[in-house]
């Protein structure tokens, strides 16, 4: 446990970021706290520096249209799950980006979706993963999930 210099709340070490400058490795305020702080400065920002609000949304711009040329199905498949509603609580995972699937989506809490994520190489001809072990291609979504729980369940954070 670690108390927030912030909000001075007592929480588990889980919930602050990582900073290797700092004698315990973490930093001094919780995530929640360092979120705020940012989304803060990027109001202040926004209201006060005009040349930087030109230069984030041209730089918004040209992530969306490099993402959309290189992954276009990514992209359809992001915008596709949109409508299945959003939380911070989950993530929707997409096992293949194939048309035929931009829906059907695993749900995952954000840590197993980081976790999974570790052990999957995107193979750009089938727009679908494989494994980083076997690189294996994980062609049906009853072979992706059992791959990707296996490694949450069983591997070191
Ligand atoms: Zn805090
Ligand atoms: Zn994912």
């Amino acid at each position: 446990m670690k108390t927030c210099f912030k909000c001075g709340t007592e929480k588990s070490l889980s919930e602050f970021y990582k900073h290797p400058q700092m004698k315990d490795g973490l930093l001094g305020k919780c995530k929640k706290c360092t979120r705020a702080d940012a989304e803060q400065r990027r109001l202040l920002k926004t209201q006060t520096d005009a040349g930087w609000v030109d230069k984030e949304k041209h730089r918004q711009r040209k992530k969306n249209k490099a993402m959309n040329h290189e992954h276009p199905l990514v992209a359809t498949a992001r915008r596709a799950v949109r409508a299945l509603g959003r939380s911070k609580d989950f993530h929707w995972h997409h096992w293949s980006y194939n048309k035929n699937h931009h829906t059907d989506v695993i749900q995952l809490s954000p840590m197993e979706h980081r976790k999974a994520h570790r052990f999957l190489v995107y193979d750009q001809e089938h727009f679908q993963y494989r494994r980083c072990d076997t690189m294996e291609l994980l062609d049906t979504r009853e072979r992706h999930e059992a791959f990707i729980r296996n490694m949450i369940e069983t591997q070191e954070d």
